[in-house]
Parts: C-alpha cells; structure tokens; sequence
C-alpha cells in the first residue's frame, strides 16, 4: 500500500475528489474552513489495480507559508509523512491562481501530479487546456479531471500508480528570476546538511518563513548574507514579495498561456444577471427572508398554504382534534410516524409487558419514560431531513455564498467581519463544525466573537423545539393565525437579530483588537445534485438517530427517575386522577426552587410553569432533550389546556429566545472550550450565553406582552416588565449617543471573485495577486468589490 496526499486551494474539489476515489462519505460543502481536518480514505480496484492508495484529503490553502494552521498542516504532512504522490488539485476555473501554490509544491521532494479539476465547466464554456505543453514546463503529469463528474479519475489512478516508487527533486519555478541563483546558493547549503526538500527549504528561508528559520538558525543566517548581499547589489528589497511577484510573473508568462479560452459573446452571463439582483443592496435580505418564509411555510406549516384558513374542508377528519385544510408534507410525515411510533408501537410494547406481568413502574419507565421520550424526539426526524434538504439546496446551488456576501454587508456595519459570517452561517446545520470552521480566522478578537455569536444562527436540532413550541402550542393559542412554519422563521430572524445586537456590543465594549482582512469566492450557480443533498441528509439521520438512541435514552431515563422518586428514593404516591404525583417529586422541588429566578422571562408563570425551565437546561445534553422532557412532563400539545400552566404566546416565544440563545449543547460547547484555548475566553463566552439568554428571553417577553393587554393574563410583572425594558432601551440609547463611533466598522473590503474568467490572461495576474485579501479588481462586471 502507498500513499498519497490531495493537495490544493480551498474549493479547487478536493474532497470531491476524495469522495470519488475512495467512496467514502465526507460532507461537500462550499466554505474554507470545513476540510481543516485531516480525512484519509482507501482507494482499490481489484482487478486492475490490486494495490490499495491510501488517500489523505488535505486542507484547501493558497500558499505553502506558515500563516494559516491549514498551510503548517499541509507542508508538514507533505515534508514530515513523505507521501508517495502528491496530487496537486486545481481549479481550472482560477487556474492562474492555482497555480501560485503549485509553485510551491514543485520545489518540494517528492512526486507530484497536476489534477486539473472542473474540466467540465470549462469543457462547457468552449475552453481548452493545452496540458502537454504545460506537463513540459512544469516537469510533472498533467491530467485533466472532473471530480463531479467523474471523468478522468482512471487516467490519474493510472499515472498515480506509474509514479509510485520513483523519485522526484524539487524544481524551482520561477526561472527568470534575478533571486533564483540566491536561492540556488542557500539550496545546495541545506542540501550539503542533508536537509529534506532543500530547495523548498530554501526557498522559503529566503521568504524569512518563521518556522523555517527557527528550524535551521545557521543556514537561516548565512542565508540572510546573501541576501543582503545580493539586496545591495541590486538595491532592491524584501524577498518574499519579490518571490512572490515571480511567481506570478512566471505563471502568467510562461503557465497560464496553456489556457485557451473559447470565444465568447461579451454580455454579462446569467449568474451575473442572478447576482445583481439576489446580491442587491436593498433586495438582498428581503429576498433572502422570502426565501426562508416560503420555504419553511411549504415544509412545516400545520395548514399548508394556509388553504384551511381561507375555507377548504379538513382533510384530517382522523385527527383527535381535526385542524383546518391539509398538512404539509412536514406535519403530515411527522404525525404519521409519530402515530407508528407512540401509539402503535408503544401500545404493542406497553400490552406485551403486561401480559408477561412485568411490574407496572418498569411498564411506566420503559413506555412513559424511555419510549415517549425517544419517540417524540424521533417523530421530528421527517422535519430534520426536510430542513437538511432546504440548507442543502441553498448551499449546493451556490445561493448560500451570496447570502453570506450580503450578510456580510450587513453585519460589517456592526463591526462583524465577513471572515466570521462563513462558520456562522454553517452554524444553521451545526454548530460544532460551524466553530471548527473558526480555526481559519487569524484574529483572536475575532474568533472569541464569532464563537460567541454561533447559538444565535439556530442549529438543526434547535428545530424540533420550534416546531412543538409552534405546532402544538402557538398554533393553537393563535386559534390558527400564527402557524409552525411562521413560529420557525420567527425565531431564525431573532437569533440573527440578537447576533447583529450582541455582535456591535461586544465589539464596542468588549472584546477589542484589529480585524483582518478577508476574500472570498462565489461558486457558479449549479443545479443542486442528488447525490450531494441525499448524502448530507443521511448523515444528519445517522447522527440524530444515534443521538436519539443513546444520550436521549438514557438522559429521559434519569428524567424519569427524578420526576417518579421522592427524596426518601421511593416511588412518589399516585394523586387523585391516578397518575404519579409530581409534586412530591425530586424534579419539581429543584424546578420550584429555581422558578422564581426565570419569572421575568414570563413563561414559568403558572405552579406547573418550573417544567419549562428544567425542560431547557436539559437541552445541554443535546438540543432535542428539550422536546422529550417536555414530552415527559406532558405539557405539549393537549397537556398544555390542563396542565394549568398559563403559558401565552409571547412567553412562549420567550421561552424559545431562551432555549436558541441559552448554553449549546454539550458537544458544541466541548469544542468552544477547544478552539479558544483559553479559559479566560472560555468562561467569558459561557457567561456571555447565559446572560444573553436571559436578557433577551426577558426582552421577548416584554415586548410580546403588550399583546396582552386587556387579557387576564396581563398583570403586575407584564406591567414591571415592559416598563424595564422601556428604560433599559432609554439608557441605551442615551449611551450610544454619548459614545458615538465607538464601533471601528471595518475599514477592510471583503472581495468576492465569481469562478468565471472573461478574460483569464488579466485575471492571472489580477485575482491572484493577494489570496489574503488587499487585492484590488480591475474588471468592475463580475466583481463585487465595495
Ligand atoms: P475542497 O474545498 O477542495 O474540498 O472542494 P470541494 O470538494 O468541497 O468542492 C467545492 C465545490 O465544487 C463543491 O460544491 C463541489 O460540488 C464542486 N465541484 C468539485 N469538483 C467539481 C467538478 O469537477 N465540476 C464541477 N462542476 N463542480 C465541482
Ligand atoms: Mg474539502
């Protein structure tokens, strides 16, 4: 077995490449920042190719310097774990820039194969690649690939296995440099101390590349003699720019003109036409929250299309309690396995226990407690799939970099920068990669930030919460005017809200520093793939079922226990109606004594109302804890009219604030703790979350319950509540005045570059001039700089 390593820019389809090579499910997503770990896979042909490639998928960087923890990863690996082959993967879309690392990589020691990638948009668009003449120059095979499509992937297998066991010197490209006999001179230094790649050592020594001087000091020194020698004799100065401009220089003269676009006509192309308006200033964010509205309207609303509202029969004559019009396929798939699971199944559980005599606590632990629990956990499995399918489909057509473009825009305004807007807006899948994908942000300021903020952007399994608060609770207490859908897209809004609030405040008084710059890319709009989106959605029904088997199983068994056991470790007596009598048990005087603490959040009103706020905390186990304590305690749905509670609708909406803004769950917070590195940082966002919740949950509810108003349930708290809120947001308002311009909006630009090249000999030069940002665009058609 051997080998090999992927390596390339971000988004140039390595682990698209990966997946096709090895057949192994890793996520396809769009943004920098979630391959940062390292993904190994097997390759194997039987009867071709009997030898099995072990492939490792390295992390997407634009250069080989030691800036990002993506470029120390990648050279280590190539220079530490000596791969057999390395594949060099290109987009051929950006081929100039591409090319910036491949210059890199050449000098290194070992075998190299150019994977030209994206062969199939370029195929479309009539260009050609003249890959003999560019395999000549740069010394290494070139094959052209589409990993998408899967065209080419035996030719690079086959040269793959031709280049296995040979060796090959590094190679400097950048021939007609005045550096080059410099960095000869240090090269044949290091090759006499018998250092690995000394011409890649070399290189970078001249580049002053940190980790590399401090790795060789005396060469580092008698390196820099040189230079300064050579720096007098040509009176010019600092070598990393003047490597990197020839570079360039190299690549635009002598590489970059195997590239032969096709004739084309010189109008804006579609995508453009797409992006003027979906990336509008104005339209941006209405379209987007349209966009949500509807979607999240046809996938979870109770009365589909509102078509009961407005006078078309029930169709759920079935129901216990019919409702108006028909359900959307949301409602409908949930209801249906909610059906199988608890009546259904559980019955058949519940009366086979019986019948063999079990004793009836284990009957009521085993069904009222493990199964009810799962169960209603699971029913919402059908909601998670659709909601994966709808984040798939924004993201795979290419519409979600743009929403990140125009959040971007927006959240700049309020010193948020748009290096965090991309882990945040994968935040609404999960948070947990979402805060991984922070690792390429550079700013310290900045990642304690965007950590921060993660929560607010809700995660699939904050969902569930929404949609029994919003099926079973609003919806009803709205007589039908509010539906799940709505209560979803309300709650998305306000986590964006309050991240923009919490963002500016932080920045202004918190957390202070400087902001780096930032580029990015815009894929070219493409029609979602089946395979992609079907991929992610069995991945997200692994994870759920798994989490819902296990941490949820076992925490409703706990919850169980506390809610059926006294403090005298005895079953609590039955109440009048026969049912266990809760009050009696260690749950509710835990639930009681912390009460008082949560009634300004006007959801824990009523003497059951404790339930609710210990149904939050056990969401740190995993989010969709929330619902199955909920189940447990019976106050969703038909429980809530007799559970005489008194929730209203802007406590429940308050009590949802609390529940997105509130602690993630235990693995998101895992990996906060993780990535700060830092127990001061850790302790300030644990205590950042807490109070934002809380403030915010109470603010919610304060405004809400002005709807209140000439209801019984408006009384003395309503009154105190909002009249707290009327003089915080006085202060506050006086305060900023006051502290004007406190808020540094970043002066930097974001650059968003479109895949597609109109005229690819200025783009070679231009668009990679600084893939860390500072570059400037020349062509204003299908660039949005501002
Ligand atoms: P990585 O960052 O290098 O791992 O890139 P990915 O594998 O995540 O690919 C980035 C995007 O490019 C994904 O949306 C892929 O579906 C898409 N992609 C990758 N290879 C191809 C290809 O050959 N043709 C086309 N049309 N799209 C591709
Ligand atoms: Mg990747």
């Amino acid at each position: 077995m051997f080998k090999v390593a992927l390596c390339g820019n971000p988004n140039s389809g390595k682990t698209t490449l990966f997946n096709a090579l090895t057949g192994s499910q890793a996520h396809v997503g769009n943004w920098p920042g979630v391959t940062v770990e390292k993904r190994e896979g097997f390759y194997r042909h039987k009867r071709d190719f009997p030898e099995p490639i072990d492939i490792v998928d390295l992390p997407g960087i634009y250069s080989l310097s030691p800036y990002t923890p993506e470029e120390i990863v990648s050279r280590n690996f190539i220079l530490n774990d000596q791969p057999d082959v390395v594949i060099n993967v290109l987009d051929a879309t950006n081929l100039g820039r591409n090319l910036f690392l491949t210059t890199q990589v050449l000098e290194m020691n070992v075998p190299v194969i150019i994977a030209i990638n994206f062969f199939d948009i370029i195929h479309k668009r009539g260009d050609t690649i003249d890959i003999d003449q560019l395999s000549k120059k740069l010394g290494v095979p070139v094959v052209l690939v589409s990993a998408l499509k899967g065209t080419g992937l035996r030719d690079l297998i086959a040269q793959v296995y031709a280049l296995k066991g040979t060796k090959r010197d590094g190679t400097l490209q950048f021939h007609d440099s005045n550096l080059q006999e410099t960095v000869f001179q240090v090269s044949n230094l290091c090759a006499k101390e018998d250092i690995p790649s000394p011409l890649f050592i070399a290189s970078k020594l001249i580049e002053q590349d940190a980790i590399v001087t401090n790795q060789y000091p005396e060469i580092a020194a008698k390196a820099n003699t040189l230079l300064k020698a050579r720096e007098l004799a040509t009176n010019t100065k600092d070598s990393e720019e003047t490597i990197a401009n020839d570079r360039y220089a190299y690549i635009s003269s002598e590489l970059y003109p195997c590239y032969h676009p096709g004739v084309r006509p010189p109008k804006l192309s579609a995508s453009d036409r797409a992006d003027k308006i979906l990336t509008n200033r104005w339209l941006g964010i209405p379209i987007f929250a349209l966009i949500m509205a509807i979607g999240f309207s046809i996938v979870f609303d109770n009365d589909f299309l509102h078509m009961g509202a407005m006078g078309l029969p029930s169709l759920r004559a079935f129901y216990e309690t019919p409702l108006p019009g028909i359900p959307s396929l949301g409602i409908f798939l949930q209801d249906s396995l909610d059906w199988i699971l608890n009546t259904w199944f559980t019955g058949l559980v519940r009366s086979g226990l019986m019948a063999a005599g079990a004793y009836s606590w284990v009957t009521s632990l085993i069904c009222d407690g493990i199964l009810a629990s799962v169960f209603a956990v699971i029913s919402f499995l059908p909601l998670i799939m659709l909601l994966t399918v709808f984040i798939q489909l924004l993201e795979n057509s290419g519409y979600m970099a743009r929403v990140a473009f125009v959040f971007d825009r927006l959240l700049r305004k309020f010193g948020i920068s748009g290096r965090c807007i991309v882990p945040l807006i994968s935040c609404f899948g999960c948070a947990v990669p979402g805060i991984m994908g922070t690792r390429t942000i550079e700013s310290p300021r900045e990642k304690v930030l965007t950590i921060s903020l993660t929560p607010f952007f809700a995660c699939g399994a904050k969902l569930p919460i929404f949609m029994a608060i919003g099926t079973q609770i609003v919806y009803v207490l709205s007589g039908g005017a509010i539906d799940g859908g709505m209560t979803a897209f309300i709650m998305y809004a306000v986590g964006i809200i309050v991240a923009i609030l919490a963002g500016y405040f932080s920045n202004a008084y918190v957390i202070q520093g400087e902001s780096s710059p930032f580029i990015m890319e815009f894929p070219p709009y493409m029609v979602p793939r089946a395979k992609a989106t079907s991929l992610a959605v069995l991945e997200e029904t692994k994870k759920f079922l798994i989490r819902a088997g296990t941490i949820i199983a076992i925490m409703s068994g706990v919850i169980w226990f506390l809610q059926n056991f006294g403090w005298n470790w005895q079953l609590v007596p039955n109440d009048v109606n026969g049912n266990p009598d809760l009050s009696q048990s260690i749950i509710s005087s835990i639930g009681v004594f912390i009460q008082p603490l949560f009634y300004p959040l006007g959801f824990v009103k009523g003497v059951g109302g404790w339930k609710y706020i210990v149904a939050a905390f056990t969401g740190i186990v995993a989010k969709e804890q929330v619902v199955a304590t909920m189940e447990s305690f019976g106050i969703l749905g038909a429980g809530l009219a007799t559970s005489g509670i008194g929730l209203t609708i802007p406590g429940a909406f308050s009590f949802l604030t609390f529940n997105l803004l509130t602690l993630p769950c235990i693995a998101a917070i895992s990996t906060a703790k993780a990535e700060l590195n830092s127990k001061r940082n850790f302790r300030y966002v644990l205590l950042f979350w807490l109070s934002i919740s809380y403030i915010g949950s109470a603010f919610v509810y304060a405004i809400g319950s002005l709807s209140l108003i000439g209801t019984a349930s408006y009384g003395i708290l309503e009154i105190v509540m909002e009249s707290l809120t009327l003089a915080a947001v006085v202060a506050i308002a006086i305060f900023l005045l006051v502290n004007r311009k406190r808020v540094k909006t970043g002066k930097e630009k974001i650059h968003l570059f479109h895949f597609d090249v109109e005229d690819p000999s200025q783009t070679a030069v231009n668009r990679l001039l600084n893939p860390l940002g500072s570059a400037s665009c020349s062509r204003n058609s299908s660039c949005n700089c501002h």
